[in-house]
């Protein structure tokens, strides 16, 4: 008896799941590595698909049962990592099933398989192109299965001048391009050691980057954060403090004005949307939408970092500035200046010359650029993806046992998830907790 209620039930379940199983095709992400171009559809649910290639001109071709497209199925935005794809299209087939059709620059050997939802994201539908005569292999192998790693945020560390550019100087002689080096070198240090985070240096000697190649080497790292390190002057010796830096309203508007003036300059303006087949009005709606959400991140992120270093010193005024600097005018990446003290002032160009006092101010500024992208981490990362997962901010007298059982996690755990080497736990820093 037992065992036929649980045949009906099965059954009925079953029809259920199968009267369920319409989805929606969401987005299309693609990814172009050096040996495969991934692309990536993201599903309301879990589908049955079919997949084959055509050739003259070669395709491949995607049939997913009971499915709609509704958001977009286009590569726009992501022209930088289309890869072997080179256009995308989909329609309906006997009013139920979508077709979606890559067209594809060369022959490939594609491979596909379902993921089923982790952290940010559901349900996907993977397919891994491969150039045909390439040597990986055709076999689905269970590394393929493995869920995609979540990137890491990308902080572009900028050490201000360089080279020819000595910066300000000290009462004592101390170069602004000195030590401004030495303290992007310790952020970058130090945002290695946080999880879900890297750091790129833009300069990491003594020469000159000119501005605007600054934030295109940032553009290019896909930083989401572009941060440049400064020492501040001052005529009378006696000023002091950090100050943070934010690009003006006005500046922005300004430099988008002047970009779109720049003939034949207007394309990858916008993380790689091509402006250049737009009308002005357009391209300058878009630019401006694209800075003023950049400029949103930006000021969250400064005042992030500015609080950080009123903890470890005097900061000049206790807001964050905007200014019309060159090195912030990046449209589409959040950017901060950091008046890290100033040199013109005796005792704190000692300072500045002081490694430890480097380093606290280093642990400072990554410690603001951690709360705000614990706050507000970019869809896609890895730390969006644990973010959810809750956090615990480590308090004095915690231990990562008690931290442990008060989440009933194992030590272990947290420990691989945090990529801690032992049991030492920062007061103030922020653990992931993870689940299950
Ligand atoms: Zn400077």
């Amino acid at each position: 008896m037992l065992r036929f209620l649980i045949t009906i039930v099965t059954l009925f379940t079953g029809v259920l799941f199968t009267a369920a199983q319409a989805a929606d095709v969401k987005n299309l992400r693609v990814w172009a590595s050096p040996d495969k171009t991934r692309a990536v559809l993201d599903l309301s649910a879990s589908v049955e698909y079919k997949l084959f290639t055509l050739s003259n001109p070669e395709r491949l071709v995607v049939d997913i049962e009971a499915s709609d497209v509704v958001g977009e199925l286009d590569l726009a935005g992501q022209e930088k990592y289309q890869g072997l794809v080179s256009n995308v299209r989909h329609a309906k087939r006997s009013n139920q099933d979508l077709r979606v059709v890559f067209d594809l620059a060369e022959n490939t050997r594609p491979q596909s398989f379902l993921l089923t939802p982790a952290g940010d994201y559901g349900h996907r539908l993977v397919v891994d192109l491969f150039p045909a005569n390439s040597t990986k292999p055709t076999v689905r192998t269970v590394k393929d299965v493995q869920p995609e790693p979540e990137r890491e945020v990308v902080i572009a560390v900028d050490a201000g001048h360089g080279g020819e550019d000595p910066g300000a100087l000290g009462a004592n002689g101390t170069k602004e391009k000195k030590v401004t080096l030495a303290i992007a070198k310790k952020v970058k240090a130090a945002i290695d050691k946080e999880p879900g985070m890297r750091a790129v240096l833009i300069r990491d000697g003594d020469y000159y980057v000119p501005n605007r190649q600054r934030f295109e080497k940032a553009r290019k790292a896909r930083a989401d954060l572009f941060v440049t390190v400064h020492a501040d002057a001052f005529t009378k010796r006696s000023v002091r403090g950090s100050s943070v830096y934010i690009l003006s309203r006005r500046g922005a508007s300004s430099e988008a004005a002047k970009r779109l003036a720049e003939n034949g300059n207007r394309s990858d303006l916008i993380g790689g949307v091509s402006l250049d087949d737009k009308d002005v009005v357009l391209a300058s709606v878009l630019l401006n939408l694209s800075q003023s959400a950049t400029l949103q991140e930006s000021h969250h992120v400064a005042e992030e970092v500015l609080s950080a270093l009123q903890k470890v010193g005097k900061t000049h005024k206790n807001y964050v500035e905007s200014a019309n600097f060159a090195m912030l005018k990046s449209p589409d990446v959040p950017s901060l200046l950091v008046e890290t003290a100033f040199i013109s002032n005796p005792e704190e160009e000692k300072r500045l010359n002081d490694p430890k006092y480097q380093r606290k101010l280093a642990a400072a500024i990554t410690s603001g650029i951690r709360s705000h992208f614990h706050q507000r981490p970019p869809p896609g990362t890895w730390l969006a993806a644990n973010r959810k997962q809750g956090q615990h901010i480590v308090a004095r007298g915690d231990t990562l046992s008690g931290i442990a059982s008060r989440y009933s996690v194992p030590v272990a755990r947290i420990k691989e998830v945090n990529r801690l080497n032992n049991d030492v736990i920062r007061i103030g820093a922020v653990l992931v907790i993870p689940t299950g």
